[in-house]
């Protein structure tokens, strides 16, 4: 049996899309591995009206799809109090605060709680206020905040957030959520880089060209409409998930592989990331719309015609860049990153392209003048593994070379038993493991950076939306910025039949 973990957890959000689809089966998952047994319950609270009974066969429906045993989703959901609670009312403050002291009593949690924002950020500085002034907050045991994307919609407002969630919480108790620190292969990253000399020796600018880094995905915006059009891929995407991906991959080795020394070495290289000027992210950076188009007979709309979407909407559903880390590992190195909506194929991977050899000596001998580059790849989703592409002779006579693949994917079976980022980031809180999550340094400098490309796109509305169909990999100009630095994408999936 599994080291059981002892806690209340308050979940801000209770009835919501995200506590339904990830908090809930996760927590069943560890209730499942025995991490969580009989010394933890849950707060469920949000404004509806629910009656505990209610609200018990609202987590079990949540778990339908892992197929549980019928009464060991009983005796879980047994664990879930559910409160009718509105996060401006201090009087229903008092209520939890009794709540979770008779329940602290009743499993001997020790005072130990775990605070979940699961709602509308707009919320959570007020919801972190109450919790210190109605004195939820414990003495005797830990207090940890759990807080949702987006933390801000730019520099400034991240830093207020911050400030409000700052007086309740020390930044040592605030656990803030970027899913993808999460994910297999996000966090294998580290693995492949300290793992192998033969990378590691090679992880620097005398020897990499560039690195992509590209999610995409196929799906328009479907039901997240309201909420995409005031964010954009920039503020949904490259802020934090591309951002924290780089991070990784641009790192010096930690000291140790602490979550303090891995933070100090995300924090430095985050302060090497060069921060453009307006004209230069004007330059270094592209954005898209995605437009209508018929794929395999199905006939998809504008982003601009989606419901809660402005008809001359300026926001943008593809980015792609280039970020620069200034320092001597990765001068003159460029990150290519790219995301988007309504692209060919959903995926997330990373490129790692390798300089050419200083000459081809089998020239004569192909029909093609270069040699293939050397490319690692690192795929994270849908399939997990990484790849390397090396050059090797074509069988027969001759020198003729070809490129091909060492291929390592992790097995179907093995990824479906490996637990989901929200199952593991949920252990790591109660771990008190705070590695996969996002440091405040963290988040000011990748707003800072995030805010310039905002601003420079804010002072030239584009006047060429929608400027990719559904189904391509992006606009043309996104092809155009690499080829500038005489690169191009790694990834180019077949792109589908599109009669636009
Ligand atoms: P949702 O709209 O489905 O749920 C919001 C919850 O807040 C509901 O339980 C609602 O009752 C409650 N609520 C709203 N106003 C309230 C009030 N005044 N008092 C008390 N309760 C109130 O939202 P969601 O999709 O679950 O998202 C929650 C958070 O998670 C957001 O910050 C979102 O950006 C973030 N997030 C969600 C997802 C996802 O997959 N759904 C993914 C990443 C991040």
């Amino acid at each position: 049996m599994q080291n059981e973990k002892v806690a209340l957890f308050i979940i801000f959000g209770g009835s919501g899309d995200l506590a339904r689809r990830k908090l809930y089966p996760s927590l069943f998952r560890l209730y499942q591995k025995g991490y969580l047994k009989d010394h933890f319950a849950v707060v469920g609270t949000a404004r509806r009206p629910w009656t505990n009974e209610y609200y018990h066969n609202i987590i079990k429906e949540s778990l339908a799809d892992l197929k549980p045993d019928d009464a060991q989703a009983t005796a879980f959901a047994d664990h879930f109090y559910y409160q009718s609670h509105d996060v401006t009312n201090t009087e229903h403050y008092v209520v939890l605060r009794d709540l979770a002291a008779k329940l602290d009593q009743k499993y001997q949690l020790n005072g130990n709680r775990i605070y979940y924002m699961a709602m509308s950020p707009r919320f959570f500085g007020v919801i972190a206020g109450h919790l210190k002034s109605e004195q939820i907050l414990t003495d005797a045991g830990f207090n940890r905040l759990i807080i949702e994307k987006p933390f801000g919609h730019d520099f400034q407002s991240a830093k207020e957030l911050n400030s409000e969630i700052r007086t309740s919480f020390s930044e040592d108790q605030i656990y803030r959520i970027d899913h993808y620190l999460g994910k297999e292969m996000v966090q294998n990253i580290s693995a492949i880089r300290f793992g192998n000399n033969i990378i590691e020796s090679l992880w620097n600018n005398r020897y990499i060209d560039n690195i992509q880094i590209t999610l995409s995905e196929s799906l328009g915006v479907e039901e997240r409409a309201g909420y995409y059009e005031t964010a954009g891929a920039m503020r949904d995407m490259v802020q934090n998930h591309i951002s924290q991906i780089a991070t990784l991959l641009a790192m010096e080795p930690p000291v140790s592989f602490s979550a303090e020394d891995i933070r100090n070495e995300k924090i430095k290289v985050l302060r090497c990331l060069h921060i453009d000027t307006i004209e230069e992210a004007k330059r270094n950076f592209v954005r898209g719309q995605y437009g209508a188009a018929t794929i395999d007979g199905q006939q998809l709309d504008n982003y601009r015609d989606a419901d809660q979407v402005a008809t001359d909407s300026n926001t943008e559903t593809f980015v792609a860049g280039k970020m620069e880390f200034e320092n001597f590992r990765w001068s003159g190195v460029p990150f290519f990153v790219r995301t988007g909506k309504r692209l060919a194929q959903k995926a997330t991977r990373v490129d790692v392209v390798f300089k050419q050899v200083p000459q081809n000596i089998f020239k004569a001998a192909s029909d093609n003048d270069e040699l293939a580059p050397n490319v690692l790849t690192i795929y994270i989703e849908p399939t997990e593994g990484f790849g390397l592409r090396a050059n090797a002779k074509q069988i027969g006579q001759g020198y003729a070379t070809r490129p091909v693949d060492l291929d390592f994917r992790h097995s179907a079976r093995a990824t479906a038993n490996s637990p989901e980022a929200y199952e593991r980031l949920l252990l790591d809180a109660l771990n008190g493991d705070s590695t996969n999550f996002t440091h405040w340094d963290e988040l000011a400098q990748t707003w800072r950076f995030a805010d310039v490309i905002e601003q420079a796109w804010a002072q030239e509305p584009a006047a060429d939306f929608p400027n990719y169909v559904s189904g391509s990999m992006g606009p043309k100009a996104a092809d155009e910025l690499l080829a500038r630095d005489g690169a191009k994408w790694v990834f180019d999936p077949a792109r589908p039949e599109i009669e636009n």
